[in-house]
C-alpha cells in the first residue's frame, strides 16, 4: 500500500465523541508477514490523553444517571455485533497478533460474550439494606461508580482483555479512557468503532492509542483518573502501581505467570500430554496463564517428556491465516530476541532440549519459531523461574506429590496452576495448598470461563479480581448511609 493511501486510511482516536488525529501515526504490520501492512494508527499526544480524561470526567454525571436498562441495551448491542462479526474480526486479530484463525475467532466470541454478560450485570447493581445496631436507624450500602477508569491493555489478547475491562467499567456507570497496546491497535480500534455507534453519551468512552510511556503515563498520573486497570508485564506494572497508588487512586493489575502443571504417576498419560502441550506452547506460548513448568513424578516422567516432544515435533508452525497452521508466529522481532535469549540460557544451564527452538523460514517474512521442550530442568534455573512469553516448556522431575507441590509453589508468581491425577485426595489437596489464584485439575492452566473471577496471587496480580461478578469490587465504590426517619 502506498503512503498516500495509507494516510487517507489512518485510524484515529476517539475523544469526546469525535474521531481525531494524533501527534503522529504508526504502521501496524502482521507478524506472519511483515510485508502485510494492516493499517496506520494515530498515536495520541500527552495533551490528547488529557483531553480524553477531561471528556470522560464531563460525561460521568450523564452516564452515571442512565438507567440500568439503557446501559444493558448498549452493552448487549456491542456484544451482539462482536458475535455477528466474529469471522471478520477474528481474521483481523489473527493478522495483527498472530494467533491462528480459529483461536482468534474464539477470542472475538469471548469478547462478545463478556459484553452480553455485563449487559445483564448492569441490571443487577444491588445494594444492601441491613438493620442497624441502633434502634430506629436504617442502614443501606450502595454501590456507586468509581469515576473515570483508565484501561491499559497488552497485545496478547487484543480484544478479549479490553472487553473484560471496558464492559464492566461501563456497566457499573463509570466512564472510560482506553489505551490499547501499541503493537495491536487494530482490534482495540474496531472495538472502539463499535462502541462509538452504540449510543453512549459523548465522552463516556474514549480511545487513545499510542505509546505506554506517553499515553499510559498520562493515564497513570492524571488526578482525573479515579481508577486504573492494567494488564501487562510485571516490570511495567510495578512502575504504574507506584504512580497510581502513590496518588491515592484505585488500581487493579494482572501481570505475568510461570504456571506449574503437576503430573502424578496415576495421571491419564494422553490427557497429561494434551494439558502439558495445549496449555504451554500453543498460542505461541504468548499466554499469561501458560503451564510452562511441568513437574512430573518418576513413574510417568519419561513417558510424559517423550510424549510431549513427539507431540510438539508434529505441530505445524506457520502463517496465522493458513488453515494448516497450528501455531502462529511470535508477535514481533523484539519478542523473538527474548525467546532466543532464553533458549540460549536454557541450553547454557544444562537443560536438555528435546525438540524445537529453531527459527523457521516460511513463504512469508514472519517471526516463526518451532516450539521447544526441555527436560532435565531444575526449578532454580533462570529459564524455569522467569516468564519467557514464548513457545518454551520445561519438564522437571519430583520424587513425589509433596515435593511436586513444593516446587509448584516455589515461584514469585502465582497466576494459575494445575494437576493431572486420578486421585481425588491429591486433587483436593492441590486445590487447597496451591498458592495460585486459579487451579485446574486434569485441564491445561490456560483457558478460563468469563463469568467467574480471574486473577492470580503473589507477583502475578494486584488488587481485586477481574471478570464475573467479582469485577464489581473494582468498578464500584461502596457508600454506607444511615437514616433516622423522624
Ligand atoms: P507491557 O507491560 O509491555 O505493556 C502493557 C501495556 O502497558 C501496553 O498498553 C503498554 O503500552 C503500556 N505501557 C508500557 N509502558 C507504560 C508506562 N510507562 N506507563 C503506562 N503504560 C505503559 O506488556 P505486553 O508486552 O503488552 O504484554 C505481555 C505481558 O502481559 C506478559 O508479561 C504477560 O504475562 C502479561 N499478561 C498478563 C495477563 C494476566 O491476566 N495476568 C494477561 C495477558 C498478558
Amino acid at each position: 500500500m502506498n503512503d498516500v493511501l495509507l494516510k487517507t486510511r489512518e485510524k484515529l482516536n476517539f475523544i469526546a465523541g469525535e474521531w481525531v488525529g494524533g501527534a503522529d501515526a504508526a504502521e501496524n504490520r502482521s507478524p506472519s508477514d511483515t510485508d502485510d501492512v494492516i493499517g496506520l494508527y494515530t498515536r495520541a499526544s500527552r495533551e490528547q490523553a488529557e483531553a480524553a480524561i477531561a471528556a470522560a470526567s464531563a460525561a460521568l454525571p450523564v452516564w452515571g444517571a442512565t438507567t440500568p436498562q439503557a446501559r444493558a441495551d448498549i452493552l448487549e448491542a456491542v456484544g451482539v455485533e462482536l458475535l455477528a462479526r466474529r469471522e471478520e474480526l477474528g481474521e483481523l486479530l489473527a493478522r495483527e497478533e498472530g494467533k491462528v484463525r480459529a483461536e482468534a475467532i474464539g477470542e472475538v466470541v469471548r469478547a462478545g460474550q463478556l459484553f452480553k454478560f455485563y449487559a445483564q450485570e448492569a441490571l443487577r447493581v444491588e445494594g444492601i439494606a441491613i438493620a442497624s445496631t441502633r434502634p430506629g436507624v436504617r442502614v443501606e450500602v450502595r454501590y456507586e461508580p468509581v469515576g473515570v477508569v483508565g484501561i491499559i491493555t497488552p497485545w496478547n489478547y487484543p480484544i478479549a482483555i479490553p472487553a473484560w475491562k471496558i464492559a464492566p467499567a461501563l456497566a457499573y456507570g463509570n466512564t472510560v479512557v482506553f489505551k490499547p497496546a501499541d503493537l495491536t491497535p487494530a482490534c482495540g480500534w474496531e472495538l472502539a468503532e463499535i462502541l462509538s455507534r452504540a449510543g453512549l453519551p459523548a465522552g463516556a468512552f474514549n480511545l487513545v492509542m499510542g505509546r505506554g510511556s506517553v499515553v499510559g503515563d498520562v493515564i497513570a498520573r492524571s488526578p482525573g483518573v479515579a481508577a486504573v486497570t492494567f494488564t501487562g508485564s510485571e516490570s511495567t506494572g510495578r512502575g504504574i502501581r507506584e504512580i497510581v497508588a502513590g496518588r491515592g487512586a484505585k488500581i487493579q493489575q494482572e501481570m505475568g505467570g510461570k504456571s506449574p502443571l503437576v503430573v502424578l504417576d496415576d495421571a491419564d498419560l494422553a490427557n497429561a500430554i494434551d494439558c502439558a502441550i495445549g496449555g504451554s506452547v500453543m498460542s505461541t506460548g504468548q499466554r499469561c496463564t501458560s503451564n510452562t513448568r511441568i513437574i512430573a513424578t518418576p513413574g510417568i516422567h519419561d513417558a510424559l517428556a517423550e510424549g510431549m516432544a513427539e507431540r510438539t515435533r508434529g505441530l505445524r508452525v506457520g502463517h496465522a491465516l493458513d488453515a494448516a497452521s497450528q501455531i502462529g508466529p511470535v508477535v514481533d522481532d523484539k519478542q523473538m530476541r527474548v525467546n532466543l535469549r532464553y533458549l540460549g540460557i536454557a541450553d547454557g544451564e544444562g537443560a536438555s532440549r528435546l525438540c524445537g527452538g529453531e527459527v523457521l523460514e516460511r513463504e512469508t517474512k514472519g517471526f516463526f519459531l518451532s516450539p521447544a521442550v526441555y527436560a532435565g530442568c531444575d526449578n532454580s534455573m533462570t529459564h524455569v523461574r522467569e516468564e519467557i512469553f514464548g513457545p518454551v516448556v520445561s519438564v522437571l522431575k519430583a520424587p513425589g506429590y509433596d515435593a511436586a507441590l513444593a516446587i509448584a509453589n516455589d515461584s514469585l508468581l502465582g497466576l494459575s496452576s494445575g494437576i493431572c491425577t486420578r486421585s481425588l485426595k491429591y486433587a483436593e489437596d492441590f486445590k487447597t495448598r496451591s498458592t495460585s489464584g486459579m487451579v485446574f485439575v486434569n485441564l491445561p492452566t490456560a483457558g478460563v470461563d468469563y463469568h467467574v473471577p480471574f486473577g492470580g496471587k503473589k507477583g502475578s496480580s494486584y488488587g481485586s479480581r477481574e471478570q464475573g461478578r467479582a469485577a464489581r469490587e473494582f468498578f464500584t465504590a461502596s457508600k454506607t448511609t444511615y437514616t433516622n426517619p423522624l
